[in-house]
């Protein structure tokens, strides 16, 4: 095939979605690395200590990879194939040896030494030393400093952490699509909602069960996520419950599909490099690029784990009341399989809410209505359709541009909204096509707008019905819209740290998580909350059962959190792979601080813990706590200033979009969160919000 031909080597301002196919990536990544490799030869014989000669063609070279290398690792997230895995399989190592390479480039790392102790430092604005004292660091971590021996070694690390991650991904996907049931009398689905039984049976239709209705069945049940978490929370077979719990919490766990040995080696692996750069372990490593330390981030856990244990307690308690007083068998003796299901019926009761009964008050193109206008409200931003614009790799994917009060276009984003067990990975993200800069444009003044996509893995429209979400859901497709937020309306020049560019990694969750707050304010909740056939909206009264449910166990669920972020920390910091602890051993250790009811001693949680094996968030885990904290103290200030008071929202919306989310990583998190509150944060908001404060008798 000539390079012509291949749409990845083709110039656009949108990937051609609809074109690529696993064939045209390997051409493309190995024609792209040399091309690059010949540019980075170039650069290093010509790279001086400033802008134009060092910073400008770095710039170019990192982003020609990272757009070509998102767009194969997006497809990779959702359009998995097994000719693309073995693409992905046969590209990566040279992508890894070049990005290590440019990484380590003695030259670039004295250049911008260089610049850091040049008279002119100090006339350099914030983003610009950043950027500087950014590339340094990232240079030692990534080994520049090393002897060429341990360079090797390192790099070898590099590339095998690199494919254990990948397969780590795969063997998950692979093991969540292995498990299915069939089930052909209805009495062993008792229970479960009607949205799900069609989903069930359409299932089922498309594994041969022609005749397959939502009523009569048969129907196939999963363990892809709208599934089950609904078979936990509503399904009344109790044996059911606990079959699909445990294939659940051992997936990829056992047979060719397990993650053990992958996790061992991955922490392994990670050790010896931190030690290589001369750490004690990985978590210091990790926390050179963090707002916290380690010990910071421990004393955030103790503290919220101590807030939080007796409210959990109490919270089983009153489950298991509830359901003595139903009259349920397990009652006495409750397992992790009971615990959503009874829950659930406890959340119904105390605050006369049925989550089916609420769906239809949720679907997708209402509740995507009510976040745009959100988004005008706060942010002065309008939100239109561009279907068409740009090719997409589904039929369910749509596209959006946003504009700014003076109607021009400032960004784009993709939307892929449902769960599609067969080919995308679980959970929901947001992440880059290309970011805000400067440097590609002939002034060096207009800007490329930013692009992302936003992936979440929601119902999927079942018959004539839209998408009818559950509050979980909506809360989701907020969260991931706050970081798009802050990657669309970033107003950073500088591409290396514009929108979540550059920003430490415990503080990308502040702008996510602001936003999920705002799902859970009243007049949001009323403007989103309408039937998807009538158009009549959700009772006030109603709302505000919705709206107070949030706290509904709130301790509890802090505490799950607690445990994924101990149980990381604790993995790369203390993990010793000669012990006879095993890290599943660990994870039980910890599970007794952080589950009232002990896990179960065959739960392998670990073994789908994508976040911290195939993801950013080895030894970060705890961000979400720590930015948490200060996304409640960020939404704080518009209670302060008033909900009800139009004229202070958009005052504070307004301030909020020019620091938090327009300065991306060109200053340091802790001045832009001053700079929008006007004082350093405070966690009382966070606990205040999930009832885990004491409330102060003056
Ligand atoms: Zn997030």
């Amino acid at each position: 095939m000539a390079s012509t031909d291949n749409p990845l080597l083709l110039d656009f301002t949108f990937p051609p979605y609809d074109v690529i196919e696993p064939k045209h990536i390997r051409l493309a990544i190995r024609s792209i690395l040399s091309k690059l490799e010949a540019e980075l030869i170039e650069l290093e014989n010509t790279a001086k200590p400033t802008w134009p000669k060092l910073v400008i063609p770095l710039e170019k070279i990192i982003d020609r990879l990272s757009v070509a290398w998102g767009i194969v690792s997006h497809l990779n997230s959702v359009k998995d194939t097994p000719e693309l895995r073995a693409a992905i399989e046969e590209i990566q190592p040279a992508k890894v040896e070049f990005e290590l390479k440019l990484r380590q480039s003695k030259v670039i790392y004295h250049a911008f030494k260089a610049i850091r102790d040049s008279s002119d430092w100090e006339n350099l604005n914030d983003a610009r030393k950043r950027v500087v004292l950014m590339k340094l660091k990232e240079a030692v971590l990534n080994g520049v400093s090393l002897d060429d021996s341990s360079r090797e070694r390192f790099n070898e690390i590099e590339q095998e952490l690199e494919k254990l991650g990948q397969k780590f991904e795969e063997n998950i996907l692979d093991a969540t699509k292995n498990f299915e049931k069939l089930i052909t009398d209805k009495k062993e689905i008792q229970g479960l909602p009607f949205t799900i039984l069609t989903i069930a049976s359409e299932t089922a239709i498309r594994k041969g069960y022609e005749e397959a209705t939502a009523d009569k069945g048969p129907w196939i049940i999963t363990l892809d996520g709208p599934m089950y978490r609904s078979i936990l929370q509503h399904c009344s077979n109790r044996s059911l419950r606990e079959e699909v719990f445990r294939a659940y919490v051992t997936r990829a766990s056992y047979g060719p599909l397990n993650n053990t040995p992958l996790i061992e080696r991955i922490l392994q692996l990670r050790l010896e490099k931190a030690k290589l750069l001369g750490y004690c372990n990985y978590a210091e490593v990790s926390m050179e690029t963090k707002m916290a330390t380690i010990d910071k981030a421990n004393d955030l856990i103790e503290k919220l784990h101590n807030a939080s244990w007796s409210p959990a307690v109490k919270d089983m308690e009153d489950i298991r009341d509830f359901a003595i007083g139903r009259g349920a068998e397990e009652a006495k003796d409750m397992d992790q399989w009971d615990i959503n299901f009874w829950s659930e019926r406890l959340r119904e009761s105390n605050y006369d809410i049925n989550e089916e009964e609420l769906r239809p008050y949720f679907s997708l193109s209402k509740v995507m209505d009510g976040l745009f206008n959100l988004a005008k409200r706060l942010f002065g931003i309008d939100i239109e359709p561009a279907d068409g614009i740009a090719p997409v790799w589904n039929k369910d994917v749509s596209f959006y541009k946003v504009k700014d009060s003076s109607h021009t276009t400032i960004a784009y984003f993709y939307f892929d909204p449902y769960s599609r067990p067969s080919e995308k990975r679980g959970g929901a993200w947001m992440d880059v096509v290309v970011g805000r800069t400067v440097v590609f444009s002939s002034d060096n003044k207009s800007p490329r707008l930013p692009i992302c996509h936003v992936v979440c893995n929601q119902t999927p429209p079942v018959k004539d019905k839209p998408s009818l979400m559950t509050i979980r859901e909506v809360e989701t497709v907020f969260h991931e819209f706050g970081h798009a937020l802050q990657h669309m309306l970033t107003r950073q020049d500088e591409g290396l740290v514009s929108g979540t560019k550059g920003i430490e990694w415990d503080a990308v969750e502040i702008a996510s998580q602001f936003m999920e707050n705002w799902c859970y304010q009243r007049d949001t909740m009323l403007s989103i909350a309408r039937h998807y056939e009538t158009g009549e909206s959700l009772a006030e009264e109603t709302c505000l059962r919705v709206l107070s449910a949030r706290t509904f166990r709130a301790g509890s669920l802090l505490l799950r959190q607690l445990r994924y972020a101990s149980l990381d920390l604790e993995l790369h910091s203390k993990y010793d792979p000669r012990a006879a602890e095993s890290v599943h051993d660990i994870d039980q250790r910890i599970g007794k601080k952080t589950h009232v009811i002990p896990l179960l001693p065959q739960d392998r949680f670990l073994c789908s813990f994508s976040h911290i094996f195939a993801d950013k968030y080895a030894a970060g885990y705890y961000s979400y706590q720590w930015a948490e904290v200060l996304s409640y103290d960020a939404f704080s200030a518009f209670e302060e200033g008033g909900l009800d008071n139009e004229h202070a929202i958009k005052a504070m919306g307004g301030k909020f979009r020019e620091t938090i989310l327009a300065i991306g990583g060109g200053k340091s998190p802790n001045e832009v969160f001053m700079e929008f509150r006007g004082r350093e944060p405070s966690p009382d908001p966070f606990l205040r919000y999930n009832g885990l404060l004491p409330v102060v008798v003056p």
